[in-house]
């Protein structure tokens, strides 16, 4: 799963979405795309680019797009090869522009069935279903709120997805089930992004959208729904020490990641561990009443927090001799798993 930037604003925000891109480069990705929407011609313009956002920054620099309300994602494959025609985000025709993070499992079965009705396909990706699907949708519909909220009840799998659409202009629409989305707040001006840091340049106020949640974004208000009624969420504060993005003097994240590693130890055990103990409020208030009925542990996980249950999984049985299992959150998921009463998950 990769990145997602969107903004709604009263000024140019090609060059917020694009930061936001590159903020999110620690992820890690193969293609990066954006789209605008173009008072002048009252038209929705997307460009993409395979590789690197300094590749989209630089065909944006040979001929830029501008608008006040705008889209923008890293790709991470996970149906079709990276290419430009695979990157998001994606039409359907001239009025839909989706980007999405996560994968639509029944997306096969979306695909035949809007075959059918006519909409026709330029990639090979799952998301591209959704913005055909939206885009159906939006003719009953009628708004594109209502759109949204009837073709996501419609996805089986994962998504964090953020919509706009050329016959309302003023605002974005999003939603997320199984793949984070943030709010960042702004003053006559708003933002959406798949991890706070995207944002850091923009803000420090944030919504965490939670599982379920649509909203839709315009720059004076924010309007979020879960199971078709409103709902208010807390704008929380973040640092801005907790946004810093940069490498450093670092060759590149990874590097920057391995170096800060005893700080980063440091600051997490920091009022958590005395002398000789781990202080009891170190794991919350309950922490000791659920550790007194745990028998075995179970940790899911993926890549380099996988490895990092790995190790965890041999000082649990050799410290604190504790029957451990670790597995691999995307294997995981599709097994039909046995849990043992007493089994702590991390
Ligand atoms: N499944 C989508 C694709 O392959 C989204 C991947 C992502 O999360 O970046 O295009």
């Amino acid at each position: 799963m990769c990145g997602i930037v969107g903004a709604v604003a009263q000024r140019e925000v090609s060059a917020i979405l694009l930061e936001g891109l590159k903020r999110l480069e620690y992820r890690g990705y193969d293609s990066a795309g954006l789209a605008l929407y173009t008072q002048e011609d009252q038209a929705i313009h997307c460009r993409k680019a395979k590789g690197k956002v300094a590749e989209l920054t630089g065909s944006l620099e040979l001929s830029p797009l501008r608008g006040t309300t705008g889209i923008a994602h890293t790709r991470w494959a996970t149906h079709g090869e990276p290419s430009e025609r695979n990157a998001h985000p994606h039409l359907s025709g001239t009025e839909i522009a989706l980007v999405h993070n996560g994968i639509i499992e029944n997306h096969e079965s979306l695909r035949a069935e809007l075959e059918q009705n006519g909409y026709r396909f330029l990639s090979e990706t799952d998301t591209e279903v959704i913005a055909h699907l939206v885009h159906q949708c939006r003719t009953d519909a009628g708004d594109l709120l209502s759109a949204v909220e009837q073709a996501v009840s419609r996805l089986q799998g994962a998504y964090g997805i953020c919509v706009m659409d050329v016959l309302e202009p003023d605002h974005l629409v999003v939603a997320r089930s199984g793949s984070p989305l943030v709010i960042g707040v702004g003053i006559g001006e708003n933002f959406i992004a798949s991890d706070t840091l995207a944002l850091g340049q923009v803000t420090d106020r944030f919504i965490y959208l939670e599982e379920g949640d649509i909203a839709v974004i315009r720059t004076d208000a924010i309007r979020i729904r879960h199971g078709g009624v409103d709902v208010q969420r807390a704008v929380r504060r973040v640092s801005s020490e907790l946004m810093d993005v940069n490498k450093g003097d670092y060759g590149h994240f990874m590097l920057k990641e391995i170096h800060e590693q005893s700080r980063v130890i440091e600051d997490t055990l920091n009022g958590r561990i005395s002398a000789q103990q781990v202080l009891e409020e170190a794991f919350g208030v309950k922490a000791r009443d659920i550790f007194d009925r745990v028998t075995s542990v179970h940790i899911v996980a993926c890549g380099t927090s996988h490895h990092a249950g790995m190790v965890t999984k041999y000082w649990l049985e050799n410290i604190a001799r504790m029957p451990c299992q670790v597995d691999i959150a995307s294997d995981y998921r599709y097994r039909n798993i046995i849990v043992q009463p007493g089994t702590l998950f991390v």
